[in-house]
């Protein structure tokens, strides 16, 4: 570079520098008092972290703490800034999220696309008890010493008791001790498709390279790989070569290996080697804990006779604890912001309610199609407009909470779909609720309409 190149160049950056200015602290306060209050299923105590960095051009710079933050801001937070962005500053300005901490190696998906881990998901919001104390232990010791604690380490527990949770927090820990650590996380059914896929396409090759060249392995829900034989070959030679060069396995499921219907023997054998850890049900000290600990995490004032009532009424999984969060949130909202414990046996009442006023199928159909205005075969059809799969989803989503069928027998009900359809259409809803009030008060205002029916 010549000397006025160089010259240019400071002089480019010095002018840069100038016209950028820091935004100052009483704006962001309100920036961030905004967003908190026009949306609270979306506060995150770890807000707290979130620093404005510059303010030039009408851009405003919010650095986040870590990778998970960031990918959860630009999906979910861009919109809700924005907004209160400009109305703290009277102008048309924009935020944007970086994170000076972005990993070199980091944690992919099947399509090698950096996987958005949720930032709920760290040891730190984990609550341990007498029924997760030893596999939450496991995970830490793994994530310290991949490849050497214990390997292949297999989690194993029913729905919504903390699996994904746990092995999500192995792959934040992982990266924040290995910056350049390369971890492969994905669930039992990506893993199939893409099997399937590169079967299709000749791809094999590249398959195979993308699944032994990782320093930790994530599969989380390997029973899915039950009666699938040809993909449990190609599993078990990927399990060989990632065990013999020393990379970490880590695999969830609902049931320990040997209960995994038609799952090869060898495969059962190996799932054995390290070590396998059982996660139960919370016990009721351990489920006021973990409501306590939710609570906080969305900044949520619940009184402790609330707790305590919704830890005895729901014993079985704590996402249920989490949706009785997110329902109460949602009923405390339209009740002008206060919880209390009324309200909750309002909200949680018809868990209770005798055999013979369960809600049925039909009338959650009826609530749903009357609601979003759409045909009963629209619900079971295959139109895949969101005019009707939203409505679909919400209906799956309610069915399964309030009825006892199976996601199988579900998917039957919504023109037989397979198990997984459903489950994606029950998560895609538990997402949007925690994120987005609209639909957070929708859900509500057909709960309402149901448990009043
Ligand atoms: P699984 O994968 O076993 O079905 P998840 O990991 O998805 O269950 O957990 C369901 C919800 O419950 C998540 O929101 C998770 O954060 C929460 N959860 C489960 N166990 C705990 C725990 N011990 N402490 C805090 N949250 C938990
Ligand atoms: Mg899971």
């Amino acid at each position: 570079m010549s000397t006025t190149q160089t010259t240019l160049a400071r002089e480019t950056k010095l002018r840069a520098a100038e016209s950028a200015t820091t935004l100052d602290p009483a704006t962001w306060d309100r920036i961030l008092q905004t967003v908190r209050s026009a949306h609270p299923g979306l506060n995150r105590l770890w807000f707290d972290q979130l620093a404005p960095r510059s303010f030039s051009n009408g851009v405003i710079q919010i650095a986040t703490l870590t990778p998970a933050q960031l990918s959860f801001c630009q999906s979910q937070c861009q919109q809700p800034f924005t907004e209160a962005a400009q109305a703290a500053t009277g102008r048309l300005v924009a935020v944007s999220f970086l994170c000076d901490n972005l990993p070199t190696g980091g944690v992919f998906n099947e399509g090698d696309q950096p996987h958005p881990l949720n930032p709920d998901y760290m040891f730190e919001h984990f609550v341990t008890g007498p029924c997760n104390r030893l596999p939450q232990a496991a995970c830490v010791a793994v994530a310290e010493q991949p490849g050497k604690a214990y390997n292949p380490l297999f989690i194993h527990g029913g729905v919504g008791l903390g699996k994904t949770h746990l092995l999500q927090a192995v792959c934040q820990k992982v990266l924040e001790r290995q910056r350049n650590a390369r971890i492969l996380y994905l669930t039992c059914d990506s893993f199939i498709n893409q099997f399937m896929n590169a079967i299709e396409n000749n791809e094999m090759s590249q398959f195979r390279h993308r699944y032994r060249h990782v320093d930790v392995l994530v599969i989380d829900d390997i029973h899915f790989l039950a009666k699938r034989d040809r993909t449990q070959e190609e599993f078990f030679h990927t399990f060989n070569t990632l065990y013999q060069n020393h990379k970490q396995i880590i695999l969830s499921a609902d049931c320990p290996p040997g209960e995994i219907p038609e799952l090869e023997e060898r495969l059962v054998s190996r799932f054995n080697w390290g070590l396998v850890a059982r996660i139960d049900k919370p016990c009721y000290e351990t489920r006021v804990a973990i409501l306590q600990k939710k609570a906080r995490i969305r900044q949520l004032v619940l009184p402790d006779d609330v707790i305590c009532y919704v830890a005895q009424k729901i014993e079985s999984n704590t996402r249920e604890l989490e949706g009785a969060i997110t329902k109460l949130q949602g009923m405390g909202m339209l009740n002008g912001g206060k919880i209390d414990l009324e309200l909750a046996k309002a909200a949680l009442g018809e868990t209770e309610a005798p055999e013979q006023q369960r809600i049925t199928i039909q009338q959650i159909f009826d609530v749903v199609t009357k609601y979003y205005n759409v045909r009963p075969s629209d619900l079971q059809g295959k139109k895949r407009h969101k005019s009707t799969t939203f409505p679909r989803q919400v209906c799956m989503f309610l069915a399964r909470r309030y009825t006892r069928y199976s996601l199988e027998e579900l998917g039957g009900y919504f023109g037989g779909r397979d198990h997984t359809t459903v489950m994606h259409g029950i998560r895609s809803i538990e997402k949007d609720i925690r994120v987005d009030r609209e639909v957070q008060n929708q859900v509500a205002q057909l709960e309402i309409q149901l448990s009043g029916r």
